[in-house]
């Protein structure tokens, strides 16, 4: 399996080669040169398999060039209910993503019991692993560069503590993320673990970041990567739980179902257009956005118009406030029939802070035949939704799952169930489920008390300068 680049002028790398970088030489992201196809047998054998061996038969479909045996140890390894059990009490976590089912044919699918209570762990983990696997062979080192404002780079740090041959040095905003959040990045006492509090907003942060990544002399000789959301090896993962959420809600496979995502980077629902792709009968992918709806704007228009960071809300669904979406330019990709130089001439707009519009093309034509429904959430709806999820079912679910489930229930076609992938617990966002509930959600016992413990962090002005010595003199 040979990966190439959306914006088709690049050379075709293996799984293992593009693992650690980010995006093509070309500017563009990498795909499968052909989504590789499961046919009716192994979708019938798959139904019966664990989450970890579900795992291995599908990334063994991308992975081609790690030998099996090492796949299959890195999975096995990964995805265990030690892991994935900071679930509520009532879960089982060696179900991994358990389905809870609400009323017949409507679902939840269960994405955030991993370490840091967000769906980003089922990848992030692997990614950990795989990482370590792949810098162990090279003899190489690896120092992961990033700036978050919460769940992202929590999901790193901890994926990547402890991990040979890796550094992560992670940038936050000073006083912009909940005590909570702090708390679950700060209170890491692993020695390859370096926080960052930038006295600044998120977006100094990032600039921050960029400016290093610019540097190129910089970058290699320090070795110098990142983990953000584009990375392939992400996306593959999360195909996995597609295939089990379907498994899961289904009695045989000749049944569709609909799947109901809360967006932001368009990374989660790619993972779902590609495992549609592969032949697992989705019948409707339904894409939620909140307030910040550039990607609803594009399904119901035609017209994808990126907005910047001064037209980008900040809304209580942090996690899907984006107004450029970064994966979305692998789903466009497909739908101009893979024609790169169509890519180029699109995301030559976007880059210069420009749009494009497919409406009177060939290419709205095309769309339906992907079955996306979009959708959008407010404020006001994220509260009325987690009201109604308690008072009818007696489940809390958190603002971005609640974004979900509120556009799911409004597009899903009738007759096909809907998985509404759940991808945080509330307990990361207490406030606003102290305003919908006028009560706490639930803390799982590990995090009970995190707020006291010890913190380890550097603070530092939004400095380039500084930042580069600091990094020069821990690596
Ligand atoms: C990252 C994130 C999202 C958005 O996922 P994308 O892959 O960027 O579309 C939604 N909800 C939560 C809780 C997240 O952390």
């Amino acid at each position: 399996m040979k990966y190439i680049s959306t914006r088709g002028n690049a050379p075709a790398k293996t799984f293992t080669e593009i693992l650690l970088g980010g995006l093509a030489p070309d500017g563009g992201l990498y795909l499968p040169e052909q989504y590789p196809q499961v046919t009716r047998a192994e979708l019938d054998a798959w139904r019966k398999l664990s989450y970890a061996d579900l795992a291995f038969a599908v990334l063994s479909k991308f992975a081609t060039d790690i030998p099996a045996a090492d796949l299959k140890a890195i999975v096995t390894k990964t995805y265990t209910a030690g892991v994935y059990c900071n679930g509520r009490a009532d879960s089982p976590a060696e179900d991994i993503t358990p389905l809870r089912t609400l009323e017949p044919g409507v679902h939840i699918l269960e994405l955030s019991n991993g370490p840091t209570l967000a769906f980003k762990d089922m990848a992030m983990q692997l990614l950990g692993n795989l990482f370590e696997y792949a810098l162990d062979k090279q003899h190489a080192e690896l120092n992961i560069l990033g700036a978050t404002s919460g769940d992202t780079g929590s999901a790193a740090e901890y994926a990547m503590r402890g991990k040979r041959g890796i550094r992560v040095f992670m940038l936050s905003p000073i006083g912009k993320m909940s005590g909570f959040q702090r708390a679950q990045m700060y209170s890491l006492q692993d020695p390859n673990i370096f926080n960052i509090a930038i006295n600044g907003f998120f977006d100094d942060a990032q600039d921050l970041v960029k400016a290093v990544s610019n540097d190129h002399a910089y970058k290699a000789t320090h070795k110098i990567g990142t983990v953000n959301s584009i990375n392939w090896g992400r996306v593959s993962a999360q195909i996995v739980y597609y295939f089990k959420g379907y498994f899961a809600a289904t009695q045989s496979n000749d049944e569709q179902v609909a799947f109901s995502v809360p967006s932001g980077n368009f990374g989660n629902i790619c993972a779902g257009h590609i495992a549609r792709m592969m032949g697992l009968p989705i019948g409707q992918l339904i894409l939620a956005t909140n307030e910040n709806d550039v990607l609803d704007e594009f399904f119901t228009t035609g017209a994808y118009k990126p907005r910047n960071t001064s037209h980008t809300y900040e809304t209580s669904s942090p996690s899907m406030d984006i107004s450029k979406a970064s994966n979305f330019e692998r789903f466009v990709f497909d739908l101009v029939g893979r024609d790169g130089a169509k890519v180029r001439e699109f995301w030559g707009k976007v880059d210069k802070g420009g749009s494009f519009d497919i409406k009177d093309t060939a290419y709205w034509e095309a769309l339906p035949k992907f079955h996306f429904s979009s959708g959008k959430s407010t404020h006001y709806d994220r509260i009325k939704t987690i009201q109604g999820m308690w008072e009818e079912y007696g489940v809390m679910v958190d603002t971005h799952t609640a974004d979900g489930i509120k556009v799911g229930m409004e597009q899903r076609r009738p007759n096909l169930p809907l998985i509404c992938l759940e991808t945080a617990l509330p307990a990361k966002f207490e406030e606003t489920i102290v305003e919908a509930l006028g009560r706490l959600p639930e803390r799982p016992a590990a995090m009970e008390g995190i707020e006291k413990l010890p913190q380890r962090c550097v603070e530092m002005d939004a400095d380039v300068v500084k930042l580069k010595a600091f990094i020069t003199a821990h690596v």
